[in-house]
């Protein structure tokens, strides 16, 4: 690709990060300039209310290749990838948590592996999870078999946002018009040539967690409204099943009427009440989350808010992409 840019775009999204920053640049510049390539460093700064930003700028100092570049506010981990996606100039741009918790030592791996075996995406899996806690283990097994069915395409199993993508699927990504993308699923589905390298996903070199439960539950309510109208499915299933279940009661009741018994008992009519109330409120709640989706893409709001690039002009602001 005859571009001015680097051949490699690392994009990291940073919320809070300012414990960790240091460690992680410690480790990643000698591997980066280790790579005898052209590269950029891409901070993607989601907002953070700690000093991330400001010790990024002062690295950038005597770090031409690292660059920043500024939400103006926290937008979530996937709309700060969607930022490094738009802004990256690579011709191949991989992307890696902050925490340490994807080995930078694999970058060149990634990078060997999409060129040796012309892919354009090397996803990262993780050879064991045993670092992170029982709960997530758990959640995390449960999400990868249900988005399997669900996008109806092979989704490598323990693979997250740790990859490497060529040019062609940046700027596929780029080109598709729908808010809250799930990576990991969007990909996937694009259908590019693929590959795999396994790594063992070490723990959190410091700091805490960025994903909180309230981000977790977004994260899985996006992966399935995304791509799959099952859980709608499932409403009409179910109010099939309560419109059967009331007819039953219905004629039950006219049964108990015509025989002479005339006080219906009061068990009963509770009973059916809460249980069609249930079946109702639950294909609401669904139905609410595909409308919800519509009405947010029907907006058409930008996903993320660029405040600052170290590369352009001061002064020169394009917030909206
Ligand atoms: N992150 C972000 N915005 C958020 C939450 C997280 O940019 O709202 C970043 C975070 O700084 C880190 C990456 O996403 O680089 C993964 O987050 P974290 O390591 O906290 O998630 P976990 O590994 O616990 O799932
Ligand atoms: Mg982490």
């Amino acid at each position: 690709m005859e571009t001015a840019g680097p051949v490699l775009s690392v994009v990291v999204p940073m919320y809070d990060e300012q414990d960790v920053l240091p460690i992680f640049f410690d480790r990643m510049r000698p591997l980066l300039d280790g790579l005898g390539i052209g590269y950029e460093l891409l901070v993607v700064d989601d907002g953070s209310r700690d000093e991330t930003a400001d010790l990024v700028s002062v690295a950038a100092k005597d770090w031409p290749q690292l660059r920043l570049v500024r939400l103006l506010r926290n937008s979530g981990h996937q709309a700060a990838l969607s930022a490094g996606f738009r802004r990256a100039r690579g011709e191949y741009l991989v992307t890696i948590d902050a925490d340490l918790q994807d080995p930078p030592e694999t970058i060149a791996e990634l990078l060997a592996t999409a060129r040796d075996e012309d892919v354009d995406v090397v996803y990262g899996v993780r050879s064991d999870r045993s670092s992170d806690k029982w709960l997530k283990r758990t959640t995390a097994r449960l999400y990868y078999r249900l988005m399997c069915r669900l996008v109806g395409r092979e989704i490598p199993f323990d693979a997250g946002d740790f990859r490497l993508v060529s040019r062609r699927v940046v700027d596929a990504v780029n080109a598709l018009p729908e808010d809250g993308r799930v990576f990991r699923l969007v990909i996937p589905w694009l259908g590019f040539p693929s590959a795999e390298v396994k790594y063992v996903r070490a723990e959190r070199a410091a700091g805490s967690t960025k994903y909180t439960v309230s981000k977790m539950v977004r994260l899985a309510f996006d992966s399935v409204t995304a791509f799959s109208a099952a859980p709608l499915r499932l409403a009409t299933w179910l109010g099939l099943l309560g419109g059967l279940l009331s007819v039953a009661f219905v004629i039950g009741a006219l049964v108990i009427k015509v025989s002479g018994q005339s006080i219906p008992g009061w068990t009963s009519t509770v009973l059916a009440v809460c249980v069609i109330g249930a079946i109702q409120l639950l294909c609401l709640g669904l139905l609410g989350e595909y409308v919800a989706r519509l009405f947010q893409s029907s907006q058409r709001r930008p996903q993320f808010l660029v405040g600052y690039d170290s590369l352009e002009d001061h002064g020169h602001h394009s917030y909206a992409e």
